[in-house]
Protein backbone atom coordinates (compact mmCIF):
# COMPACT_ATOMS: atom_id res chain seq x y z
CA UNK A 1 0.00 0.00 0.00
CA UNK A 2 0.91 3.40 -0.29
CA UNK A 3 -0.48 6.39 1.63
CA UNK A 4 -3.08 9.33 1.40
CA UNK A 5 -6.27 10.43 -0.25
CA UNK A 6 -7.43 10.09 -3.90
CA UNK A 7 -10.46 11.11 -5.57
CA UNK A 8 -11.30 10.86 -9.23
CA UNK A 9 -12.69 9.09 -12.04
CA UNK A 10 -11.29 5.57 -12.45
CA UNK A 11 -9.41 3.97 -15.92
CA UNK A 12 -9.66 0.25 -16.01
CA UNK A 13 -6.64 -1.10 -17.12
CA UNK A 14 -7.76 -4.89 -18.51
CA UNK A 15 -5.26 -7.93 -19.34
CA UNK A 16 -3.47 -5.23 -20.82
CA UNK A 17 -6.69 -4.20 -22.45
CA UNK A 18 -8.05 -0.35 -21.95
CA UNK A 19 -11.55 0.11 -21.20
CA UNK A 20 -12.70 2.95 -23.93
CA UNK A 21 -13.30 6.96 -21.72
CA UNK A 22 -16.94 7.82 -22.81
CA UNK A 23 -16.02 10.23 -25.61
CA UNK A 24 -18.24 11.92 -28.02
CA UNK A 25 -17.74 12.75 -31.33
CA UNK A 26 -18.79 15.84 -33.87
CA UNK A 27 -21.78 14.77 -36.36
CA UNK A 28 -19.89 14.69 -39.66
CA UNK A 29 -17.12 11.87 -37.99
CA UNK A 30 -20.07 9.00 -37.85
CA UNK A 31 -19.71 7.76 -41.03
CA UNK A 32 -15.91 7.43 -40.65
CA UNK A 33 -16.85 6.03 -36.60
CA UNK A 34 -18.51 3.35 -38.76
CA UNK A 35 -16.41 2.61 -41.77
CA UNK A 36 -13.46 2.11 -38.33
CA UNK A 37 -16.07 -0.56 -36.87
CA UNK A 38 -16.70 -2.40 -39.77
CA UNK A 39 -13.04 -2.53 -40.72
CA UNK A 40 -11.95 -3.45 -37.28
CA UNK A 41 -14.78 -6.61 -37.39
CA UNK A 42 -13.76 -7.77 -40.73
CA UNK A 43 -9.73 -8.07 -39.33
CA UNK A 44 -11.01 -9.86 -36.53
CA UNK A 45 -13.52 -12.07 -38.66
CA UNK A 46 -10.01 -12.77 -40.77
CA UNK A 47 -8.03 -13.23 -37.23
CA UNK A 48 -10.52 -16.24 -35.88
CA UNK A 49 -10.85 -17.70 -38.90
CA UNK A 50 -7.30 -18.27 -39.25
CA UNK A 51 -7.40 -19.37 -35.59
CA UNK A 52 -9.73 -22.06 -36.30
CA UNK A 53 -7.95 -23.69 -39.26
CA UNK A 54 -4.69 -23.43 -37.01
CA UNK A 55 -7.24 -25.76 -34.79
CA UNK A 56 -8.01 -27.91 -37.36
CA UNK A 57 -5.32 -28.45 -38.81
CA UNK A 58 -3.75 -29.13 -34.88
CA UNK A 59 -6.36 -31.71 -34.44
CA UNK A 60 -8.86 -30.05 -32.49
CA UNK A 61 -12.00 -30.28 -34.48
CA UNK A 62 -14.26 -30.02 -31.49
CA UNK A 63 -12.52 -26.72 -30.44
CA UNK A 64 -12.51 -25.25 -33.67
CA UNK A 65 -16.36 -25.17 -33.35
CA UNK A 66 -16.51 -22.82 -30.13
CA UNK A 67 -14.78 -20.10 -32.69
CA UNK A 68 -18.16 -20.43 -34.29
CA UNK A 69 -19.41 -18.51 -31.52
CA UNK A 70 -17.10 -16.00 -31.66
CA UNK A 71 -17.85 -15.53 -35.29
CA UNK A 72 -21.56 -15.32 -34.73
CA UNK A 73 -21.20 -12.30 -32.63
CA UNK A 74 -19.56 -10.24 -35.19
CA UNK A 75 -21.96 -10.99 -37.51
CA UNK A 76 -24.85 -9.67 -35.11
CA UNK A 77 -27.00 -7.21 -37.07
CA UNK A 78 -29.41 -5.93 -34.55
CA UNK A 79 -26.04 -5.13 -32.11
CA UNK A 80 -24.76 -3.33 -35.20
CA UNK A 81 -27.41 -1.58 -35.59
CA UNK A 82 -27.84 -0.67 -31.87
CA UNK A 83 -24.13 0.71 -32.16
CA UNK A 84 -25.19 2.69 -35.30
CA UNK A 85 -27.59 4.23 -33.47
CA UNK A 86 -25.58 5.16 -30.30
CA UNK A 87 -22.85 6.86 -32.81
CA UNK A 88 -25.51 8.74 -34.90
CA UNK A 89 -27.85 9.60 -32.25
CA UNK A 90 -26.07 10.73 -29.08
CA UNK A 91 -22.82 11.03 -31.29
CA UNK A 92 -20.80 8.65 -29.16
CA UNK A 93 -17.24 7.23 -30.58
CA UNK A 94 -17.93 3.82 -31.39
CA UNK A 95 -15.26 2.19 -29.64
CA UNK A 96 -17.32 3.78 -26.56
CA UNK A 97 -20.92 2.89 -27.96
CA UNK A 98 -19.24 -0.61 -28.82
CA UNK A 99 -17.76 -1.32 -26.06
CA UNK A 100 -20.66 -0.50 -23.94
CA UNK A 101 -23.11 -2.71 -25.73
CA UNK A 102 -20.63 -5.36 -25.38
CA UNK A 103 -20.37 -4.99 -21.78
CA UNK A 104 -24.33 -5.02 -21.43
CA UNK A 105 -24.53 -8.35 -23.21
CA UNK A 106 -21.18 -9.85 -20.78
CA UNK A 107 -22.80 -8.74 -17.58
CA UNK A 108 -26.53 -10.08 -18.79
CA UNK A 109 -24.76 -13.61 -19.35
CA UNK A 110 -23.13 -14.06 -15.92
CA UNK A 111 -25.99 -13.07 -14.08
CA UNK A 112 -27.51 -16.24 -15.84
CA UNK A 113 -28.45 -19.60 -13.77
CA UNK A 114 -27.69 -21.51 -16.25
CA UNK A 115 -23.67 -22.76 -15.98
CA UNK A 116 -23.18 -23.16 -19.70
CA UNK A 117 -24.62 -19.81 -20.76
CA UNK A 118 -22.78 -18.14 -17.44
CA UNK A 119 -19.42 -18.98 -18.57
CA UNK A 120 -20.20 -17.89 -22.63
CA UNK A 121 -19.27 -14.33 -21.53
CA UNK A 122 -15.71 -15.44 -22.02
CA UNK A 123 -16.52 -15.72 -25.44
CA UNK A 124 -17.57 -12.43 -25.75
CA UNK A 125 -15.60 -10.41 -23.99
CA UNK A 126 -12.83 -12.21 -25.70
CA UNK A 127 -14.07 -10.83 -29.41
CA UNK A 128 -15.43 -7.82 -27.64
CA UNK A 129 -11.11 -7.04 -26.22
CA UNK A 130 -10.04 -8.30 -30.19
CA UNK A 131 -12.65 -5.87 -32.27
CA UNK A 132 -11.64 -2.94 -29.75
CA UNK A 133 -7.79 -3.71 -30.30
CA UNK A 134 -8.55 -3.71 -33.93
CA UNK A 135 -10.55 -0.52 -33.68
CA UNK A 136 -7.76 0.97 -32.31
CA UNK A 137 -5.17 -0.61 -34.90
CA UNK A 138 -2.79 -1.74 -32.57
CA UNK A 139 -2.99 -5.02 -30.80
CA UNK A 140 -0.96 -3.44 -27.87
CA UNK A 141 -1.43 0.81 -27.14
CA UNK A 142 -0.33 2.41 -24.65
CA UNK A 143 -3.01 2.88 -22.38
CA UNK A 144 -5.08 6.35 -23.21
CA UNK A 145 -6.49 9.29 -21.00
CA UNK A 146 -5.99 12.79 -21.22
CA UNK A 147 -6.79 13.89 -17.53
CA UNK A 148 -5.87 12.67 -14.52
CA UNK A 149 -7.21 9.59 -13.54
CA UNK A 150 -7.15 6.52 -10.48
CA UNK A 151 -5.61 3.44 -12.58
CA UNK A 152 -7.27 0.36 -11.70
CA UNK A 153 -5.64 -3.15 -12.52
CA UNK A 154 -5.38 -6.52 -12.19
CA UNK A 155 -2.05 -6.04 -11.61
CA UNK A 156 0.74 -3.58 -12.66
CA UNK A 157 4.01 -5.05 -13.90
CA UNK A 158 6.81 -2.52 -14.74
CA UNK A 159 6.46 -2.80 -18.09
CA UNK A 160 2.56 -2.05 -17.51
CA UNK A 161 3.65 1.59 -15.59
CA UNK A 162 6.42 2.67 -17.97
CA UNK A 163 3.49 2.81 -20.53
CA UNK A 164 1.44 5.01 -18.81
CA UNK A 165 1.29 8.78 -18.73
CA UNK A 166 1.92 8.79 -14.86
CA UNK A 167 1.95 12.25 -14.60
CA UNK A 168 -2.08 12.06 -14.70
CA UNK A 169 -1.84 8.99 -12.27
CA UNK A 170 -3.75 10.44 -9.14
CA UNK A 171 -3.74 6.62 -7.32
CA UNK A 172 -3.59 3.09 -8.03
CA UNK A 173 -5.92 0.19 -7.12
CA UNK A 174 -5.35 -3.64 -8.26
CA UNK A 175 -6.68 -6.79 -7.53
CA UNK A 176 -3.24 -8.66 -5.95
CA UNK A 177 0.05 -7.61 -4.94
CA UNK A 178 1.29 -7.26 -1.39
CA UNK A 179 2.85 -3.71 0.37
CA UNK A 180 6.36 -5.04 -1.82
CA UNK A 181 4.78 -5.78 -4.87
CA UNK A 182 5.79 -3.20 -7.81
CA UNK A 183 2.41 -1.39 -7.64
CA UNK A 184 2.94 -0.35 -4.45
CA UNK A 185 6.42 0.44 -4.51
CA UNK A 186 6.30 2.65 -7.52
CA UNK A 187 2.93 4.24 -6.19
CA UNK A 188 5.41 5.25 -3.13
CA UNK A 189 7.78 6.56 -5.65
CA UNK A 190 5.04 8.50 -7.41
CA UNK A 191 4.11 9.41 -4.58
CA UNK A 192 0.34 8.76 -4.92
CA UNK A 193 -1.67 6.60 -2.52
CA UNK A 194 -2.46 3.13 -3.97
CA UNK A 195 -4.48 0.04 -2.34
CA UNK A 196 -3.68 -3.62 -2.87
CA UNK A 197 -5.31 -6.56 -2.82
CA UNK A 198 -9.20 -5.45 -3.96
CA UNK A 199 -10.33 -9.26 -5.62
CA UNK A 200 -12.64 -8.44 -8.53
CA UNK A 201 -11.94 -4.19 -8.25
CA UNK A 202 -10.82 -4.89 -12.05
CA UNK A 203 -14.12 -6.54 -13.03
CA UNK A 204 -16.52 -4.33 -10.99
CA UNK A 205 -15.86 -1.05 -12.00
CA UNK A 206 -15.02 0.92 -15.50
CA UNK A 207 -13.41 3.52 -16.66
CA UNK A 208 -15.61 6.65 -16.04
CA UNK A 209 -16.66 5.60 -12.15
CA UNK A 210 -15.90 8.42 -9.62
CA UNK A 211 -13.88 6.52 -6.39
CA UNK A 212 -12.28 7.69 -3.01
CA UNK A 213 -8.82 5.90 -2.26
CA UNK A 214 -7.83 6.28 1.12
CA UNK A 215 -4.18 4.37 0.79
CA UNK A 216 -4.01 4.81 4.67
CA UNK A 217 -6.80 2.74 5.18
CA UNK A 218 -6.46 0.26 2.18
CA UNK A 219 -9.88 1.05 1.10
CA UNK A 220 -11.79 2.26 -2.16
CA UNK A 221 -15.06 4.03 -2.07
CA UNK A 222 -17.13 3.89 -5.26
CA UNK A 223 -19.39 6.75 -5.62
CA UNK A 224 -18.59 8.54 -2.00
CA UNK A 225 -21.43 10.89 -0.57
CA UNK A 226 -20.19 13.92 -0.05
CA UNK A 227 -19.70 13.55 4.38
CA UNK A 228 -17.37 11.09 3.56
CA UNK A 229 -15.37 13.00 0.97
CA UNK A 230 -15.49 16.04 3.79
CA UNK A 231 -14.71 13.62 6.55
CA UNK A 232 -11.53 12.83 4.48
CA UNK A 233 -10.84 16.38 3.29
CA UNK A 234 -10.41 16.84 6.97
CA UNK A 235 -8.14 13.93 8.01
CA UNK A 236 -5.93 14.73 4.29
CA UNK A 237 -5.62 18.06 5.43
CA UNK A 238 -4.71 17.24 9.09
CA UNK A 239 -1.90 14.76 7.96
CA UNK A 240 -0.52 17.83 5.10
CA UNK A 241 0.05 19.55 8.21
CA UNK A 242 1.76 16.65 10.13
CA UNK A 243 3.61 16.49 6.80
CA UNK A 244 4.64 19.48 7.01
CA UNK A 245 5.98 19.60 10.72
CA UNK A 246 8.14 16.40 9.62
CA UNK A 247 9.58 18.07 6.38
CA UNK A 248 10.99 21.37 8.40
CA UNK A 249 13.80 19.15 9.70
CA UNK A 250 14.60 16.94 6.77
CA UNK A 251 17.77 18.21 5.42
CA UNK A 252 19.17 17.45 9.22
CA UNK A 253 21.59 14.67 9.77
CA UNK A 254 19.27 11.86 11.63
CA UNK A 255 20.81 11.41 15.39
CA UNK A 256 19.98 9.19 17.92
CA UNK A 257 19.33 10.53 21.34
CA UNK A 258 23.06 8.99 22.51
CA UNK A 259 24.69 10.60 19.37
CA UNK A 260 24.86 7.82 16.74
CA UNK A 261 24.05 9.01 13.40
CA UNK A 262 22.06 7.27 10.78
CA UNK A 263 22.69 7.88 7.13
CA UNK A 264 19.07 8.01 4.73
CA UNK A 265 19.36 7.28 1.50
CA UNK A 266 16.52 7.85 -1.01
CA UNK A 267 14.84 5.21 -3.56
CA UNK A 268 14.16 6.45 -6.88
CA UNK A 269 13.55 4.78 -10.32
CA UNK A 270 11.96 7.56 -12.52
CA UNK A 271 13.72 10.68 -14.10
CA UNK A 272 10.05 12.58 -13.29
CA UNK A 273 10.88 12.42 -9.83
CA UNK A 274 14.65 13.92 -9.39
CA UNK A 275 12.94 17.16 -7.32
CA UNK A 276 11.17 15.07 -5.14
CA UNK A 277 14.75 12.96 -4.35
CA UNK A 278 16.75 16.18 -4.14
CA UNK A 279 14.31 17.81 -1.41
CA UNK A 280 13.22 14.18 0.08
CA UNK A 281 16.12 15.20 2.44
CA UNK A 282 17.93 12.39 2.13
CA UNK A 283 21.80 12.15 2.02
CA UNK A 284 21.98 9.83 -0.73
CA UNK A 285 20.00 7.90 -3.22
CA UNK A 286 20.82 4.70 -1.87
CA UNK A 287 19.01 2.51 -4.82
CA UNK A 288 18.16 3.87 -8.27
CA UNK A 289 16.33 1.05 -10.33
CA UNK A 290 17.45 1.39 -14.02
CA UNK A 291 15.01 -1.12 -15.29
CA UNK A 292 12.61 1.40 -15.66
CA UNK A 293 14.87 3.56 -17.62
CA UNK A 294 15.88 0.60 -19.99
CA UNK A 295 11.88 -0.84 -20.29
CA UNK A 296 11.25 2.82 -21.75
CA UNK A 297 13.37 1.65 -24.65
CA UNK A 298 14.89 -1.30 -24.14
CA UNK A 299 17.16 -0.88 -27.28
CA UNK A 300 18.37 2.58 -26.04
CA UNK A 301 21.58 3.57 -27.20
CA UNK A 302 24.50 3.60 -24.63
CA UNK A 303 24.46 8.05 -25.30
CA UNK A 304 21.19 7.95 -24.04
CA UNK A 305 21.30 5.85 -21.19
CA UNK A 306 24.23 8.13 -20.17
CA UNK A 307 22.28 11.22 -20.52
CA UNK A 308 19.38 9.88 -18.65
CA UNK A 309 21.98 8.25 -15.96
CA UNK A 310 23.87 12.23 -15.41
CA UNK A 311 20.50 13.42 -14.94
CA UNK A 312 20.18 12.08 -11.49
CA UNK A 313 23.63 12.31 -10.60
CA UNK A 314 23.62 16.06 -11.83
CA UNK A 315 20.31 16.77 -9.68
CA UNK A 316 21.88 14.79 -6.89
CA UNK A 317 25.08 15.98 -6.47
CA UNK A 318 27.31 16.07 -5.17
CA UNK A 319 25.20 13.07 -2.82
CA UNK A 320 26.00 9.49 -4.38
CA UNK A 321 23.75 7.83 -6.32
CA UNK A 322 23.92 4.50 -6.30
CA UNK A 323 22.73 2.94 -9.55
CA UNK A 324 21.36 -1.20 -9.42
CA UNK A 325 22.48 -2.49 -12.29
CA UNK A 326 19.32 -4.45 -14.29
CA UNK A 327 17.53 -6.28 -12.42
CA UNK A 328 15.25 -7.87 -15.44
CA UNK A 329 13.13 -10.78 -14.97
CA UNK A 330 11.20 -12.04 -12.21
CA UNK A 331 8.78 -9.53 -12.12
CA UNK A 332 10.01 -7.10 -13.75
CA UNK A 333 9.81 -8.84 -17.58
CA UNK A 334 9.55 -6.51 -20.59
CA UNK A 335 6.91 -7.04 -23.64
CA UNK A 336 7.16 -9.95 -25.33
CA UNK A 337 8.55 -11.90 -22.56
CA UNK A 338 5.13 -13.90 -22.63
CA UNK A 339 6.18 -15.53 -25.56
CA UNK A 340 9.44 -17.18 -23.91
CA UNK A 341 7.99 -17.45 -20.32
CA UNK A 342 10.08 -19.32 -17.62
CA UNK A 343 8.31 -21.69 -15.76
CA UNK A 344 9.40 -20.12 -12.28
CA UNK A 345 11.02 -16.83 -13.30
CA UNK A 346 11.84 -15.95 -9.93
CA UNK A 347 13.91 -18.53 -9.41
CA UNK A 348 15.33 -17.97 -13.51
CA UNK A 349 17.08 -16.11 -15.90
CA UNK A 350 17.01 -12.70 -13.41
CA UNK A 351 19.54 -9.57 -12.10
CA UNK A 352 23.01 -10.38 -12.41
CA UNK A 353 22.71 -13.65 -13.75
CA UNK A 354 20.81 -12.05 -17.01
CA UNK A 355 24.12 -9.33 -16.96
CA UNK A 356 26.42 -11.62 -17.27
CA UNK A 357 24.62 -13.89 -19.66
CA UNK A 358 23.81 -10.87 -21.74
CA UNK A 359 27.11 -8.99 -22.06
CA UNK A 360 25.71 -6.63 -24.56
CA UNK A 361 23.19 -4.88 -22.30
CA UNK A 362 25.40 -5.17 -19.55
CA UNK A 363 28.61 -3.34 -20.96
CA UNK A 364 26.28 -0.88 -22.46
CA UNK A 365 24.72 -0.48 -19.53
CA UNK A 366 28.58 -0.41 -17.69
CA UNK A 367 29.96 2.30 -19.93
CA UNK A 368 26.59 4.52 -19.70
CA UNK A 369 26.74 4.62 -15.82
CA UNK A 370 31.05 5.15 -15.90
CA UNK A 371 30.28 7.95 -18.31
CA UNK A 372 27.50 9.33 -16.73
CA UNK A 373 29.37 9.65 -13.21
CA UNK A 374 32.74 11.33 -14.92
CA UNK A 375 34.33 13.35 -12.49
CA UNK A 376 31.61 12.87 -10.21
CA UNK A 377 30.41 10.50 -7.16
CA UNK A 378 29.01 6.97 -8.08
CA UNK A 379 27.84 3.55 -6.66
CA UNK A 380 27.08 0.78 -8.87
CA UNK A 381 25.83 -2.30 -7.22
CA UNK A 382 24.84 -5.79 -8.52
CA UNK A 383 21.38 -7.16 -8.00
CA UNK A 384 20.35 -11.07 -7.03
CA UNK A 385 24.22 -11.87 -6.63
CA UNK A 386 23.96 -15.47 -5.14
CA UNK A 387 27.87 -16.29 -5.55
CA UNK A 388 31.60 -15.14 -5.39
CA UNK A 389 32.26 -15.54 -8.83
CA UNK A 390 28.83 -13.32 -10.04
CA UNK A 391 30.61 -10.50 -8.25
CA UNK A 392 33.64 -11.14 -9.49
CA UNK A 393 32.75 -11.45 -13.34
CA UNK A 394 30.41 -8.36 -13.03
CA UNK A 395 34.03 -6.73 -11.74
CA UNK A 396 35.92 -7.76 -14.71
CA UNK A 397 33.31 -6.71 -16.76
CA UNK A 398 33.29 -3.47 -15.19
CA UNK A 399 36.83 -3.08 -15.52
CA UNK A 400 36.80 -3.71 -18.86
CA UNK A 401 34.91 -1.12 -19.69
CA UNK A 402 36.68 1.49 -17.21
CA UNK A 403 39.75 0.44 -19.41
CA UNK A 404 38.16 1.16 -22.69
CA UNK A 405 37.16 4.17 -21.81
CA UNK A 406 40.09 5.55 -20.57
CA UNK A 407 41.51 4.07 -23.87
CA UNK A 408 38.52 6.70 -25.22
CA UNK A 409 39.96 9.47 -22.88
CA UNK A 410 37.06 9.60 -21.38
CA UNK A 411 36.85 10.79 -17.93
CA UNK A 412 36.40 8.62 -15.05
CA UNK A 413 34.11 8.74 -12.00
CA UNK A 414 35.94 10.64 -8.80
CA UNK A 415 34.96 8.15 -6.75
CA UNK A 416 33.40 4.84 -7.90
CA UNK A 417 31.76 2.17 -5.39
CA UNK A 418 30.68 -1.12 -6.63
CA UNK A 419 28.46 -3.35 -4.32
CA UNK A 420 26.51 -6.21 -3.95
CA UNK A 421 22.72 -6.85 -3.24
CA UNK A 422 22.06 -9.33 -0.37
CA UNK A 423 18.51 -10.60 -1.55
CA UNK A 424 19.05 -14.28 -1.54
CA UNK A 425 19.62 -16.36 1.65
CA UNK A 426 22.69 -17.81 -0.36
CA UNK A 427 24.17 -14.75 -0.43
CA UNK A 428 23.69 -13.36 3.18
CA UNK A 429 25.26 -16.79 4.20
CA UNK A 430 28.31 -15.70 2.31
CA UNK A 431 28.52 -12.26 3.00
CA UNK A 432 31.80 -12.53 4.34
CA UNK A 433 33.37 -14.05 0.92
CA UNK A 434 31.39 -11.42 -0.53
CA UNK A 435 32.28 -8.69 1.15
CA UNK A 436 35.77 -9.09 0.85
CA UNK A 437 35.07 -8.36 -3.24
CA UNK A 438 32.55 -5.28 -2.48
CA UNK A 439 32.36 -1.53 -0.78
CA UNK A 440 29.28 -1.69 0.20
CA UNK A 441 26.35 -4.90 0.95
CA UNK A 442 22.59 -3.57 0.55
CA UNK A 443 19.88 -5.37 1.77
CA UNK A 444 17.03 -6.22 -0.68
CA UNK A 445 14.59 -7.03 2.02
CA UNK A 446 11.49 -6.88 -0.04
CA UNK A 447 13.58 -10.33 -1.98
CA UNK A 448 15.57 -11.49 1.13
CA UNK A 449 12.39 -12.17 2.62
CA UNK A 450 10.49 -14.17 -0.12
CA UNK A 451 13.36 -16.23 -1.11
CA UNK A 452 14.01 -17.22 2.87
CA UNK A 453 10.37 -17.98 3.41
CA UNK A 454 9.14 -19.37 0.11
CA UNK A 455 6.66 -16.73 0.27
CA UNK A 456 5.86 -14.60 -3.28
CA UNK A 457 5.62 -11.25 -2.90
CA UNK A 458 3.15 -10.80 -5.47
CA UNK A 459 0.96 -13.51 -4.20
CA UNK A 460 -1.77 -11.96 -1.90
CA UNK A 461 -2.95 -15.44 -0.85
CA UNK A 462 -0.23 -16.17 1.02
CA UNK A 463 0.62 -12.63 1.80
CA UNK A 464 0.28 -13.65 5.45
CA UNK A 465 2.98 -15.29 5.23
CA UNK A 466 5.07 -12.31 4.43
CA UNK A 467 6.52 -11.90 7.34
CA UNK A 468 10.07 -9.27 7.81
CA UNK A 469 10.60 -10.49 11.37
CA UNK A 470 10.56 -13.71 10.89
CA UNK A 471 13.30 -15.02 13.05
CA UNK A 472 15.08 -16.87 10.00
CA UNK A 473 14.68 -13.07 7.94
CA UNK A 474 16.37 -11.14 11.15
CA UNK A 475 19.39 -13.90 11.41
CA UNK A 476 20.20 -13.53 7.60
CA UNK A 477 19.91 -9.62 8.14
CA UNK A 478 22.69 -9.71 11.12
CA UNK A 479 24.64 -12.09 9.63
CA UNK A 480 25.26 -9.78 7.01
CA UNK A 481 25.21 -6.44 9.22
CA UNK A 482 28.47 -8.57 10.90
CA UNK A 483 30.13 -9.29 7.78
CA UNK A 484 29.98 -5.82 6.37
CA UNK A 485 31.33 -4.60 9.58
CA UNK A 486 33.79 -7.04 9.57
CA UNK A 487 35.14 -6.24 6.43
CA UNK A 488 35.29 -2.87 7.43
CA UNK A 489 32.72 -1.65 4.40
CA UNK A 490 29.14 -0.19 4.39
CA UNK A 491 26.15 -2.30 4.75
CA UNK A 492 22.70 -0.64 4.24
CA UNK A 493 19.07 -1.59 3.70
CA UNK A 494 16.66 -0.28 0.47
CA UNK A 495 13.96 -2.65 0.50
CA UNK A 496 11.09 -1.73 2.01
CA UNK A 497 11.12 -3.30 5.90
CA UNK A 498 13.94 0.12 6.09
CA UNK A 499 10.74 2.61 5.95
CA UNK A 500 8.73 0.69 8.51
CA UNK A 501 9.23 3.06 11.43
CA UNK A 502 7.47 0.25 13.77
CA UNK A 503 10.99 -1.56 12.71
CA UNK A 504 13.31 1.21 12.95
CA UNK A 505 14.22 0.17 16.83
CA UNK A 506 15.02 -3.26 15.47
CA UNK A 507 17.00 -2.24 12.58
CA UNK A 508 18.76 -0.02 14.76
CA UNK A 509 19.24 -2.47 17.60
CA UNK A 510 20.86 -5.05 15.15
CA UNK A 511 23.66 -2.52 14.12
CA UNK A 512 21.85 -0.99 10.83
CA UNK A 513 23.38 2.72 10.35
CA UNK A 514 22.41 2.81 6.86
CA UNK A 515 18.59 2.87 5.10
CA UNK A 516 17.24 3.40 2.26
CA UNK A 517 13.65 4.43 1.25
CA UNK A 518 10.94 6.22 -0.65
CA UNK A 519 11.01 9.84 -0.84
CA UNK A 520 8.04 10.77 1.27
CA UNK A 521 9.29 8.52 3.95
CA UNK A 522 13.11 9.67 4.70
CA UNK A 523 11.70 12.53 6.68
CA UNK A 524 9.75 10.31 8.83
CA UNK A 525 12.69 7.70 8.88
CA UNK A 526 14.96 10.26 10.05
CA UNK A 527 12.08 11.57 12.52
CA UNK A 528 11.99 8.11 14.09
CA UNK A 529 15.63 7.25 14.41
CA UNK A 530 16.32 11.41 16.31
CA UNK A 531 13.70 9.63 19.10
CA UNK A 532 15.43 6.71 20.31
CA UNK A 533 18.31 5.52 22.05
CA UNK A 534 20.56 3.33 19.80
CA UNK A 535 21.56 1.56 23.76
CA UNK A 536 18.09 1.02 24.02
CA UNK A 537 17.64 -0.37 20.41
CA UNK A 538 20.79 -2.84 20.79
CA UNK A 539 18.67 -4.08 24.31
CA UNK A 540 15.30 -4.64 22.08
CA UNK A 541 17.45 -6.86 19.65
CA UNK A 542 19.07 -8.56 22.71
CA UNK A 543 15.80 -9.23 24.29
CA UNK A 544 14.32 -10.62 21.06
CA UNK A 545 16.54 -12.40 19.13
CA UNK A 546 16.05 -15.89 20.80
CA UNK A 547 12.26 -15.67 19.76
CA UNK A 548 10.22 -17.17 17.58
CA UNK A 549 7.03 -15.59 16.52
CA UNK A 550 7.47 -13.40 13.82
CA UNK A 551 4.20 -11.24 15.35
CA UNK A 552 5.71 -11.23 18.92
CA UNK A 553 9.21 -9.89 17.57
CA UNK A 554 7.27 -7.58 15.72
CA UNK A 555 5.20 -6.13 19.28
CA UNK A 556 8.25 -5.81 20.99
CA UNK A 557 9.42 -3.41 18.43
CA UNK A 558 5.95 -1.50 17.73
CA UNK A 559 5.93 -1.19 21.26
CA UNK A 560 9.32 1.07 21.94
CA UNK A 561 8.15 2.68 18.39
CA UNK A 562 4.89 3.54 19.48
CA UNK A 563 6.09 4.82 22.81
CA UNK A 564 9.23 7.08 21.26
CA UNK A 565 7.00 8.54 18.32
CA UNK A 566 3.37 7.74 18.29
CA UNK A 567 2.70 10.69 16.83
CA UNK A 568 4.40 9.27 13.43
CA UNK A 569 1.73 6.41 13.26
CA UNK A 570 -1.03 9.01 12.69
C1 LIG B 1 14.58 -5.68 -2.80
O1 LIG B 1 14.42 -6.80 -3.29
O2 LIG B 1 14.45 -5.43 -1.60
C2 LIG B 1 14.89 -4.55 -3.68
C3 LIG B 1 15.23 -3.39 -3.17
O3 LIG B 1 14.77 -4.73 -5.01
P1 LIG B 1 13.37 -4.80 -5.81
O4 LIG B 1 12.27 -4.41 -4.89
O5 LIG B 1 13.54 -3.90 -6.97
O6 LIG B 1 13.31 -6.24 -6.21
MG1 LIG C 1 15.00 -7.18 -5.31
Amino acid sequence: MSGGLAHGVVHVLKDQFDEPEPETIRPEQADHEMERLRKALAVTRGEIEALQRQMVVDGGEAEADIFDAHLLILDDVTLLKQVEKRVRVEWLSVDYAYYQLMLKNINALRRMSDPYLRERFLDIKDVTHRVMRHLRGEMLEAPMFDHPVIVVAKDLTPSDTVQLDRSRVLAFAVETGSAVSHAAIIARSMNVPAVVRLAGISDELHSGDLVLIDGDEGVLILNPSETTLNESRVREAAAEKREDVLHERRHEAAQTLDGETVLVGVNGEFLEELDGLKDSGAEEVGLFRTEFLHLADPTASEDWLAAAYHQVIVAMAPRLVIFRTLDLGGDKVEEGYSLNPEPNPFLGWRGIRLSLGRTDLFKRQLRALLRAGAWSRVGIMFPMVTTVEEVVAAKALLQECAAELDAEKIAAPAELLVGAMIEVPGAALIAGALAKHVDFLSLGTNDLVQYTLAVDRLNDRVADLYQTTHPAVLRLIELTVQAGYGGVIRVGMCGEMAADIGLTPLLLGMGLRELSVSSNQVARVKAAVRRLGAAECRELWESVRDLTDPAAIRGMSLGVAESRYPDLFE
